[in-house]
């Protein structure tokens, strides 16, 4: 598996930090991404963090369910 990108300058302002030192990646598919020299802000990581957040809504709210269970079955015993 390979990656065609090629990391270009087109000093296309941070929009992070406002520095000009970034580096554009063009990919054959799918949009380019920005990747900041000065601050390392990357474009690609705002869609990655929304993918682990969604992930992380899940999870929550599989063990939110399961926490009341035991305290109930304690409470019965005593
Ligand atoms: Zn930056």
């Amino acid at each position: 598996m390979t990656f065609d990108a090629e990391g270009v300058n087109q000093q296309v302002p941070c929009p992070s930090c406002g520095s000009e030192r970034t580096v554009t990646w063009m990919f054959d598919v799918g949009p380019d991404e920005l990747e900041c020299r000065d601050c390392g802000y990357r474009s690609d990581a705002a869609s990655l963090r929304d993918l682990q957040r969604d992930a992380g809504d899940v999870l929550e709210g599989d063990g939110s369910e399961g926490l009341p269970a035991p305290t109930k079955v304690r409470s019965l015993k005593a």
